[in-house]
């Protein structure tokens, strides 16, 4: 538009730091190069069509409204150690976990950055509280999106915006090895979490259908090369089926597979969803689960249940909102 340099900063500083809702807002701006901007322009902003708070534990689950009508749904969770967002990255998911409400109607689309970046700056406008921590573990297949997801860890940490730390935030994959073994050459400080699920091919592959085309020993090898290039400990997530993969020889085989891999267990007991009949282990073999790893070596966590009460998991807020 011809606009001297200085104008960049100023727009970027807008959007990024005092998180705008409009050009009408850029009061900095001249109001002629406001409403040309209006027209020529398009700010990405999102509408809470839907917030649930819950009873429990201050946990608030958000539907934003896309621009396109399209809805997704975002997380907040309150820990002692700050106030962290669960985001979605794709409208719907075309990895087809049997277990996950998120796949159920496939992949609608992709999320721009603007719009993974836009859950957390309305959040944190909704809360008048920072946001510390980031979790790519919402709707969708982070890495499935992988070039907008990271221009969104670069916006996202960038110190000219919210500025999160790279170590505070988190991306879960089912396991696509080429994006994570490009993830590992990119030089980033973040976590990455792989959904495990099971321990041999047979049973991942009833569970996760992605495990067809990668199978565990190469989803395996790109863990132990992503702790190597990085230095970061991966996060293996594991949920617990009740009859499925939640034995005392399935523990067995969990230590046996991981003894040598840098990072740590995070069990989820299954939310059952209705389409599926697939049922929660019971809480004593959950823990008998978690002492049976935690005696072979392995560091291990149960994952800490927030907002039941309000639909809480994966896809299901938006789900119960779609087929109402
Ligand atoms: N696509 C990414 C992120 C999505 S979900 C991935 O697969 O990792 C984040 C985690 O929740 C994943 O480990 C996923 O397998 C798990 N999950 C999804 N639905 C679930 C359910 N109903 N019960 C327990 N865990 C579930």
């Amino acid at each position: 538009m011809g606009l001297p340099a200085y104008r960049a900063g100023q727009i970027y500083q807008w959007l990024h730091e005092k998180q705008a809702a409009s050009f009408e807002e850029m009061t900095s701006l001249p109001a002629a190069l406001r409403s040309r901007m209006e027209e020529r322009f398009e700010l990405v902003c999102l509408r809470a069509v839907e917030r649930k708070v819950s009873g429990i534990d201050g946990t608030r689950k958000y539907l934003f409204a896309l621009p396109d009508g399209n809805v997704i749904e975002s997380v907040l969770m309150r820990y002692k150690h700050g106030n962290s967002v669960c985001i979605s990255s794709q409208v719907g998911c075309r990895m087809g976990c049997r277990f996950c409400a998120s796949t159920l109607d496939g992949l609608v689309r992709s999320l721009r950055p603007s719009e993974m970046l836009e859950q957390i700056y309305r959040i944190g406008q909704d809360t008048g509280e920072r946001v510390s921590h980031v979790v790519v573990m919402g709707s969708g297949e982070p890495l499935d999106n992988y070039d907008n997801l990271i221009r969104f860890i670069r916006l996202l940490t960038d110190e000219r915006g919210l500025h999160i730390s790279q170590r505070n935030i988190t991306v879960s994959t089912c396991g696509l090895v080429p994006q994570m073994l490009k993830l590992a050459e990119e030089d980033l400080q973040i976590t990455l979490a792989l959904s495990l699920h099971a321990v041999n091919d047979g049973t991942r592959r009833q569970l996760m259908p992605v495990a067809n085309r990668y199978p565990l020993d190469e989803v395996l090898e790109a863990c132990h090369i992503y702790f190597q290039k990085t230095g970061r400990r991966m996060t293996f997530e594991y949920s617990l089926v009740s009859g499925v993969n939640d034995s005392a020889a399935d523990a067995d085989a969990l230590a046996r597979l991981l003894k040598d891999q840098h990072g740590h267990v995070n069990l989820i007991p299954v939310n059952p969803i209705k389409e599926r009949d697939y049922v929660q282990s019971e809480r004593k073999t959950v823990e008998a689960f978690k002492n049976h790893l935690e005696k072979s070596g392995i560091n291990v966590t149960i994952r800490r249940e927030m907002g039941r009460d309000i639909n809480g998991a994966c896809g299901q807020l938006r789900r119960s909102y779609l087929t109402s």
